[in-house]
C-alpha cells in the first residue's frame, strides 16, 4: 500500500456563487465539476482543481445556502497549505489578495490568508520536486499559479493518539508526533497537528469537512480498510462517488479521513474540455434532475463558453 499524498479536500460554503467567484476567479483554479452532495442532493458539490482535475489539487465544497460561519476546533483541519513555485509567486499573491481587499500575512516563506468565509490557507514555496498541478487562468500567470496541495494542518488535543493509525496507513513521523508525511512514488503531502483553541469546534461555512488521501484503486482501499481496522478505526465499506471510490473513517484525533481512488476521474461523465460547465448527476439522481435543479441556485462559471 502506497498512498500518494492528498486526493482532495472538502469544505463547506454558505454561498456557491461567491465560492465560484473566489476560487475560479481570484485564486485562478478551474471549476472541474458541478454536482450535488450524493448524501444530500439538495446541496451543491463543487470541485475546483488544476486544468486536468488531478488528485492532489482538488478542493471541493458542499453548499448549504446561508450556513452560519463555523469555527475549527479539536478534530478538524483548520488550514490548507498550497504550493507555489517561488518567492516571486508569494509576492504576486500578496498583491493580488490585497487588491481583492483581503488581509494577508507574509512571514518568511509563508503567505497566510483566509477565504471570504474564514477558511485559512498558507502558500509555501514548493520544494517537493513533484509535478506542478496548474490551472489555466487569464488573470494568474502560470509561473505564479497554485501547484497543488502541500498538506493540511489540524487541531488535536492529543496528537500522539493518532500515531498508530497514521503509521499503519503509511505516514512517516517527523521530528515529533505532530508532523507527518504521506509520500508515495509521485506525490506527497504533510499532516500537522496544532493545539486546539479553547472554543469548541463548530462545523459551518468556511470549515473543512474532510481530507481525502489518494489511493490507486479498490484493492488499495481494501488494504486501507484492513489497516484502519487493525489500528482501531472504524472504516466504512467502499462507496461509489462517481469520480472515485471512497472509504471514510475518523482518525483517533477526530479528523474525518477519506481515502479515494485515482482510477476513475472527472471525465467519467463529461469531456475534459467541458469539465464544470453544467450540472452532472449520478445515475440514481438523474430521474430527479428537474426537481434538483429547481432547488439549486444557477451558477455562473467564468470559464463556461469561453
Ligand atoms: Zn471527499
Amino acid at each position: 500500500m502506497a498512498l500518494e499524498g492528498i486526493h482532495h479536500i472538502t469544505a463547506v460554503t454558505g454561498d456557491a456563487q461567491a465560492n465560484v467567484d473566489f476560487y475560479a476567479g481570484v485564486m485562478g483554479l478551474r471549476m472541474v465539476k458541478q454536482t450535488v452532495n450524493f448524501d444530500d442532493p439538495s446541496a451543491y458539490h463543487l470541485y475546483f482543481a488544476d486544468e486536468a482535475g488531478s488528485p492532489g489539487a482538488a478542493l471541493t465544497f458542499f453548499e448549504y445556502p446561508g450556513a452560519p460561519p463555523g469555527l475549527p476546533g479539536a478534530g478538524m483541519v483548520h488550514t490548507i497549505v498550497w504550493r507555489v513555485a517561488s518567492a516571486e509567486a508569494l509576492d504576486f499573491w500578496k498583491a493580488r489578495l490585497r487588491d481583492a481587499e483581503m488581509s494577508v500575512l507574509h512571514e518568511g516563506d509563508v503567505l497566510s490568508f483566509c477565504d471570504p468565509e474564514g477558511l485559512a490557507y498558507q502558500l509555501v514555496v514548493d520544494a517537493s520536486g513533484e509535478a506542478p498541478l496548474i490551472a489555466e487562468s487569464s488573470e494568474v500567470p502560470s509561473e505564479f499559479a497554485l501547484r497543488g496541495f502541500a498538506g493540511v494542518r489540524a487541531y488535536a488535543q492529543q496528537p500522539a493518539a493518532s500515531g498508530e493509525l497514521l503509521t499503519a496507513l503509511g505516514f512517516a513521523a517527523g521530528d515529533d508526533d505532530r508532523s507527518w508525511l504521506l509520500a508515495g512514488s509521485e506525490r506527497s503531502a504533510t499532516l500537522s497537528y496544532d493545539d486546539p483553541p479553547l472554543d469548541n469546534a463548530r462545523p459551518g461555512a468556511g470549515t473543512v469537512h474532510h481530507v481525502a488521501w489518494s489511493a490507486a484503486d479498490d484493492a488499495e482501499l481494501d488494504a486501507c480498510i484492513a489497516e484502519a481496522n487493525g489500528a482501531g478505526a472504524q472504516p466504512t465499506g467502499i462507496i461509489d462517488r462517481q469520480y472515485f471510490h471512497s472509504i471514510y473513517f475518523r482518525e483517533p484525533s477526530g479528523v474525518l479521513f477519506e481515502v479515494a481512488t485515482r482510477d476513475i476521474g472527472f471525465t467519467a461523465d463529461e469531456p475534459l474540455d467541458q469539465l464544470g460547465f453544467s450540472l452532472q448527476l449520478p445515475e440514481q439522481y438523474e430521474q430527479h434532475r428537474a426537481q434538483i435543479e429547481l432547488n439549486l441556485t444557477p451558477l455562473i462559471n467564468p470559464r463556461a463558453g469561453s
